[in-house]
């Protein structure tokens, strides 16, 4: 099926898109397009107007060290080169795990990160292992900037707290301290399938190899990706052995409310809750040593 018509706006700068969106109803950010233009073509959206941010000369796409002991990713990061940015293999592990399985090598080229986190598939890689770093959503619209933390950035399915006429700009990552490691991992029937359950483990080992801290995300489980948390606090303060870990996993599925679809029953993705956070946080915690 091809799209409905709509009008396409190419602004030269973020200034210029964020008027554009406010002057025409039902307008939409453009970023990678591959997941607005696919609900396009299968007429499951149909934008009045495009507003392509990819060609401004405020560039979005870079990955940097901030200023509070962050790391800064621009919105229009693509998947390919999270996934093989030196700086993101070494501190987080995590989102090189997830960015490697989104899809095929042609959806990694143009998908960024902005759109993926802005999309909000509950199934999405990115949103979960992000939701296990605690990140900051740096947005800009008419009314300047603000930023939003990960607590309140995710609301529902498909649906971010930014307004129609704000766009995403940035994802601050807080460093972790040494001794961390992290890990995602993705259960899907084929390679480049959306995840049946993903799950992300950053891992902070202590003294004595004691559980510093510890967080657990799981994505397409729940209407937005979630947090493990009876799993974080089995572990907290404990010996990261094989015991605790794996009783860690027995319980990440508590807060989880997954749905049964053609991909696997409520009760499959319950189960396979248990395995995937057991091996998420031994990658993690490997990692860590
Ligand atoms: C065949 C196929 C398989 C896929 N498999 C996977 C998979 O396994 N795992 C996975 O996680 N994803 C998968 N995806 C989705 C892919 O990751 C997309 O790249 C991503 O969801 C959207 O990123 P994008 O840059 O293409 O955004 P776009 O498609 O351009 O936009 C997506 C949405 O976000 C909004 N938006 C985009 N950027 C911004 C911004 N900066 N500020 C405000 N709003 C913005 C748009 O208006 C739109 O509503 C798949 C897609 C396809 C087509």
């Amino acid at each position: 099926m091809t799209p409905k018509k709509f009008a396409y706006f190419a602004p030269a700068s973020l200034k210029e898109a964020i008027q554009l969106l406010r002057e025409n109803e039902d307008a939409k950010v453009l970023a990678g397009g591959q997941s607005l233009i696919a609900l396009m073509k299968l007429r499951l959206a149909a934008p009045a107007a495009l507003v392509d941010i990819t060609k401004t000369g405020d560039l979005l796409s870079y990955i940097r060290e901030g200023k509070n002991d962050n790391l800064e990713v621009g919105a229009l990061t693509t998947h390919d080169t999270l996934e093989r940015s030196k700086i993101i293999n070494k501190k987080f592990p995590i989102l090189s795990d997830a960015a490697s399985k989104i899809g095929d090598q042609q959806i990694r080229n143009r998908g960024t990160i902005g759109g993926s986190c802005c999309h909000a598939d509950p199934a999405a890689d990115l949103p979960t292992a992000l939701t296990a770093l605690e990140p900051e959503f740096a947005v800009r619209g008419v009314k300047g900037k603000r930023v939003i933390p990960q607590s309140e950035f995710f609301v529902d399915t498909f649906t971010t707290s930014i307004a129609k006429d704000e766009i995403l700009t940035e994802i601050r990552i807080p460093h972790t301290p040494p001794k961390s490691g992290s890990a995602y991992i993705k259960h899907s029937r084929r390679e480049g399938d959306f995840a049946i359950v993903g799950v992300g483990a950053v891992v902070t080992v202590g003294p004595k190899g004691v559980c510093r801290d510890v967080r657990v995300s799981l994505g397409a489980v729940a209407p937005t990706p979630i947090r493990a948390k009876s799993a974080e606090r089995h572990l907290k303060g404990k010996t990261l052995d094989e015991g605790n870990i794996a009783e860690a996993a027995e319980r990440a599925n508590e807060e989880a409310d997954p749905p049964s679809d053609m991909h696997g029953s409520r009760q499959y993705r319950l189960d396979m809750i248990r395995v995937f956070a057991r091996r998420a946080l031994n990658l993690a915690l490997s990692r860590a040593r």
